[in-house]
């Protein structure tokens, strides 16, 4: 695609100029899929001297477009890292001309108003190895097609009653060639135009000409549309237009244990299997901003899945792959406990509060160090204890010495045990003050170091540990897609309603993500605020369902 637009750049196609488009649907939120549209329509123009890429919003079907996701969608392209400077356009700012264009095509011969209705026009149409049959108002004079249509746009007809079609060839292989409707009654009221028109143009018909009249040069599209080109150029080509805009095809993306069509993703939102659009399991862009997920990542990984020719689905490890590279380069690394197990240190005074010197972030020098508090009570991480430990674990045990990541060294020194349930509630331990730091100067060695926060001055804070949000990689290879709750993964969401957390991250920034040292990265979420603390895992730090996986084979 890169090459052709290119070589047209070469030959002086277009005069030189490269103009392309982004051109959503006003329906719903936009989702990766989109997002890989964005970065190759913006890409491209951006690579070209003087390129240019419009947002153009596609708003000619009114009753399923609403302003909300108007500007959703102008926020989600500024965050991806776009910008269309001045060229905003609406589809609906053509509605005169495009209606211009159509009394046009009629007084050609070259469009005619049917009365048949959607059922009867489907059965017309023929099949893919049967011709379709013509219309009886196929032969309509052009006087009285342009009565009729002047009558459709002045709403004297019910919806369905009539549409206008092209008049093309009732027997051509490629089916939207059969006298494709072009226009239909709608008397539904419009985002922007109000109640002014009663017929709305089809996708068709209004997107060739959107294309031709903002002067696009090159009008990317996926490979569905691959049979349209064919209506795109015959449009086009009946019209007396300065432009004629060259559109090429790409594959969509598709990516596994997702789905990627907003007709599903409104369900999951309407039938209340999400929080919302935004929630952050969603594959919109604001659910995995929300997420904690970076744009730059999103670029990455857009760049990176490249742009072909066949459809493909690119596995969920992928995204989350360029997620931890991003995160990894740019996120702060704090302490947090997920699972707290209480660990006082006997040796250490009661009163003493040392302040620790941490280092913010090891892959980036120039984010500096911050001081952590250590007291004479601590949490660790559950998981970190065994009392009769495997002989593969090495982090604490009865006797055994840890390291406590830029502290001291601790050895467990005795375990207390709720009397009833058996469960441990507390470990003892002490401290080797030589090892402030974390090194013995004896050059003793320990084989584990683990995160914790100090009693006295952690904060407490929810965190919610997403997954993927369907079990199966395809998730609708064995059903068809209307029992939606049986292929969601029931473990996509886990809320651990209290962990805590150090206390520098009291000054932590919504959508600011950090590294929980050993956990994973999180985020912290709008529904934090009035000392309320509520953190997404974005990401785990390794890929733990490729372990699982191989673990099952
Ligand atoms: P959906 O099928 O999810 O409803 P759509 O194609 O109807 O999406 P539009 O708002 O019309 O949504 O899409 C705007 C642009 O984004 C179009 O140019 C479309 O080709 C592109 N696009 C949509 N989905 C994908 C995808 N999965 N991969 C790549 N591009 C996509
Ligand atoms: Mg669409």
């Amino acid at each position: 695609m890169r090459a052709i637009v290119a070589s047209d750049v070469e030959a002086g196609k277009h005069g030189g100029k490269v103009v392309t488009r982004f051109p959503p649907e006003p329906n719903g939120y936009l989702h990766l899929g989109h997002a890989k549209s964005i970065c190759l329509n913006f890409g491209i123009a951006g690579e070209n001297a003087g390129g240019v890429c419009h947002l153009r919003f596609d708003d000619t079907n009114p009753s399923a477009e609403e302003d909300e996701y108007v500007r959703a969608i102008q926020g989600d392209v500024r965050w991806l890292g776009f910008d269309w400077a001045d060229n905003l356009f609406f589809a609906s700012d053509y509605f005169d001309r495009l209606y211009g264009y159509a009394l046009d095509l009629i007084r050609a011969g070259k469009a005619f108003v049917c009365d048949l209705d959607a059922e009867q026009i489907r059965e017309y149409r023929g099949t893919l190895t049967e011709p379709g049959r013509d219309s009886p108002y196929r032969e309509r004079s052009v006087e009285e097609n342009l009565d009729l249509f002047q009558r459709m746009k002045a709403g004297e007809f019910a919806a369905g009653e009539r549409v206008l079609r092209a008049k093309i060839d009732m027997a051509s292989p490629i089916i939207c060639m059969r006298d494709p409707v072009i226009y239909r009654i709608q008397h539904s009221s419009h985002h922007r135009t109000g109640d002014e028109w009663h017929i709305y143009p089809m996708y068709d018909f209004a997107h060739c000409l959107s294309d031709s009249i903002e002067g696009i040069t090159h009008s990317l599209c996926t490979l569905e549309f691959a049979d349209n080109k064919a209506l795109y150029d015959w449009i086009l080509d009946q019209l007396d237009v300065e432009c004629h805009p060259q559109q090429i095809e790409f594959a969509r993306l598709n990516l596994s244990h997702m789905v990627m069509s907003k007709r599903v993703l409104r369900r999951l939102v309407e039938e209340g299997h999400v929080s919302g659009w935004d929630d952050p399991r969603m594959p919109t862009i604001s659910g995995m901003r929300r997420r904690g997920y970076p744009p730059s990542a999103l670029r990455n990984f857009c760049e990176g899945v490249g742009v072909n020719r066949s459809d493909g689905t690119v596995q969920y490890d992928q995204l989350e792959a360029a997620v931890r590279e991003d995160l990894n380069k740019h996120a702060p690394r704090v302490m947090a406990v997920l699972r707290p197990l209480k660990v006082v240190i006997e040796n250490f005074p009661e009163d003493l509060t040392e302040e620790l010197e941490a280092v913010n972030n090891p892959e980036d020098e120039a984010a500096g160090t911050r001081s952590v508090p250590f007291s004479r009570v601590l949490y660790i991480e559950r998981d970190d204890f065994q009392e009769q430990p495997h002989k593969k674990f090495f982090r604490l045990a009865p006797g055994r010495e840890v390291r406590l990541r830029y502290a001291y060294f601790v050895t467990c020194t005795d375990v207390i045990k709720d009397e009833a349930s058996g469960e441990v509630i507390e470990l003892r331990c002490t401290y080797d003050p030589a090892t402030k730091g974390g090194d013995a100067p004896d050059g003793r060695k320990v084989k584990a170091t683990l995160h914790w926060v100090s009693a006295a001055h952690c904060l407490e804070a929810e965190a919610r540990l997403y997954d993927r949000l369907f079990s199966e990689a395809d998730p609708f290879s064995g059903q068809d897609g209307t029992d939606l709750a049986a292929a969601l993964n029931p473990a996509s969401l886990e809320v651990v309603p209290k962990v805590l957390v150090e206390p520098s991250l009291v000054s932590a920034e919504p959508g600011g993500v950090c590294q929980f040292e050993r956990l994973g990265y999180f985020c912290l979420d709008s529904d934090s605020g009035d000392g309320r603390l509520v953190f997404n895992r974005t990401v785990t730090l390794r890929d733990t369902w490729k372990k699982i996986e191989a673990k099952g084979r």
